[in-house]
């Protein structure tokens, strides 16, 4: 089966589902995997595209693209992110549903994996385009998604209150109300504590894991993070309460550096007036190019995919690279920085937090009993800390292996195990 490339990502170089297709054939290898399987996984289970017609403010329609795409669901129901953004495409889509299948398997959370996207520019659409978009993106995808079918969640460029409109839309076309649809909710729809900042949290979590795991001292770190959205301005926040030094912060504007460590709340009020990180007094304006290159210990890219390139990986000085986003790091830079001698602590594990406390969100949701903030940290923690763990042991048993290999090895192995023993219908 040929899965459909398009045209956008046939002229760019780094097309998120061919480095999604790599990691997955190298890791195959690794544990002898039957081909059939491997095909299997290979391709989604289901891809949905549909159109979302909306009337503007303007008054006239406009029509946008929106994906969903369930890759795996021997495990659990589908579980994945929606992104907003001019560049989603359905390989991006795949790549990103067939990350989760493997994300949920490493933190061994019952779900398989999907995504979804639309096609559209959050920054140039009113809050009523935004939400008839959600709306109508929701209903058109209403056909597979569920409680116990596909549970979305937040990714760039979708938020709390995007979640809402999400919530609202299923559950007046069901006719009932259906908190269990989706994750990233506010509070007062039955949203968890502490998920806002649980990619961060989660992330922090593994680094402190990573640093002690390769004897890296963390409060004598430098950490540089690309992304000051969502995850990396959390884990940015985490890390400096914990009283680390971070040296450099950038957002799709470019960057900010100083050596001497950021003040991370200035830095945020000064983003959140101004739009950018840039132009923040006594610091160094960068470009996110530089940022990535910057002299630091720690290097946290949490902005998109294909980062960290051929182009770049050599000049990386960090000893230690935590991927917080998705795919930051191409294949090709992967065996560079292997080379290097430079630890990755790979997405699948880095930024699992989110679906972890998405999933203790789905739970609390389903049970209508909710948990404190201390218990859902303590459980990610635990989840975080136990997955790390055995990760590292898969690192022993195979020797000369990375930290991705291992986590996509712990993955594979859990995800075939439950295609083999479900069979094939019919
Ligand atoms: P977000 O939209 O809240 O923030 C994204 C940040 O990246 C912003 O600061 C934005 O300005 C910056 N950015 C966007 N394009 C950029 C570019 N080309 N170069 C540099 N910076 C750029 O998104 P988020 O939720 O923080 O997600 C960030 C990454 O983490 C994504 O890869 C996402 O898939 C991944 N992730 C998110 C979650 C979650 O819970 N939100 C969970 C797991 C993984």
């Amino acid at each position: 089966m040929a899965i459909h490339v398009s045209e956008k990502k046939k002229n760019y170089r780094i097309n998120p589902l061919h480095m999604a297709w790599e990691q997955l054939e190298t890791t195959a290898k690794f544990i002898k995997l039957d081909s059939g399987i491997l095909q299997k996984l290979k391709y989604p289970k289901r891809i949905l595209t549909v159109s979302v017609p909306i009337k503007m403010d303007n008054g006239k329609i406009q029509v946008f693209k929106g994906y969903r795409v369930q890759h795996n669901l021997d495990r659990g129901p589908g579980k994945g992110g929606i992104r907003y953004h001019p560049d989603v495409d359905i390989d991006e889509v795949t790549a990103l549903a067939m990350w989760m299948t493997w994300k949920c398997a490493v933190v061994n959370i019952p779900y398989g994996g999907a995504k979804g996207g639309v096609v559209c520019d959050p920054t140039k659409l009113s809050q009523t385009e935004l939400e008839h978009i959600t709306r109508r993106y929701i209903s058109e995808i209403g056909l597979i998604i569920g409680p116990e079918k596909d549970i979305p969640a937040p990714d760039v460029n979708t938020n709390a209150r995007i979640m809402a409109w999400i919530m609202d839309t299923y559950s007046m076309n069901v006719g009932y109300s259906v908190p269990g649809i989706v994750t990233g909710k506010p509070l007062s729809l039955g949203g968890s504590r502490g998920r806002a900042e649980a990619t961060g949290r989660g992330v922090v979590f593994v680094t402190q894991e990573a640093t002690k795991y390769f004897g890296i001292d963390l409060t004598k770190s430098k950490i540089a993070i690309q992304g000051f959205g969502n995850v990396g301005y959390n884990a940015a926040r985490i890390f400096y309460d914990l009283g680390c030094k971070i040296v450099a912060v950038s957002d799709v504007q470019g960057g900010i550096y100083d050596p001497e460590g950021l003040d991370i709340p200035a830095v945020y009020k000064h983003s959140q007036k101004n739009g950018k990180v840039q132009n923040f007094k006594g610091t160094k304006n960068i470009s996110n190019k530089q940022l990535l290159e910057v002299p630091c210990d720690i290097l946290i890219p949490a902005a998109i995919e294909g980062q960290i390139t051929e182009d770049n990986a050599n000049k990386i000085k960090a000893k230690l690279v935590v991927e917080a986003a998705n795919g930051p790091t191409t294949p090709q830079a992967d065996k560079i920085l292997d080379q290097r001698g430079i630890k990755v602590v790979p997405d699948i594990l880095a930024n699992a937090g989110g679906v972890v406390v998405s999933y203790f969100e789905w739970v609390q949701s389903l049970q209508a009993y909710f948990w404190k903030e201390k218990d859902v940290q303590q459980r990610l923690q635990e989840v975080i800390v136990n997955a790390f763990d055995e990760v590292v042991e898969v690192m022993k048993k195979y020797k000369k292996i990375n930290m991705r290999t291992a986590a996509m090895i712990l993955a594979l192995q859990r995800v075939s195990e439950a295609a083999i023993l479900r069979g094939l219908y019919p």
